[in-house]
């Protein structure tokens, strides 16, 4: 993946990705029953600027 990922402050190309998880999850609100999701983030390598995050199963915040 390396479409548009640069970085805002330095532009740096070189875009490194992580994932929070364990207490860092994200929960949906309404959902009783649910382990929350992953949530992933790009990161600049070079200056440490965090450019994007987006939780794994977005389906899961889904209101019905
Ligand atoms: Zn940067």
């Amino acid at each position: 993946m390396t479409d548009n990922a640069k970085c805002p402050d330095c532009g740096n190309t070189e875009i490194g990705r992580g994932k929070l998880s364990g207490y860092a999850v994200l929960e949906p609100i309404n959902k009783i029953f649910s382990t929350g999701s992953d949530i992933l983030v790009d990161v600049c390598t070079n200056c440490g600027t965090i450019i994007k995050m987006k939780v794994k199963q977005p389906e899961k915040f889904k209101v019905r």
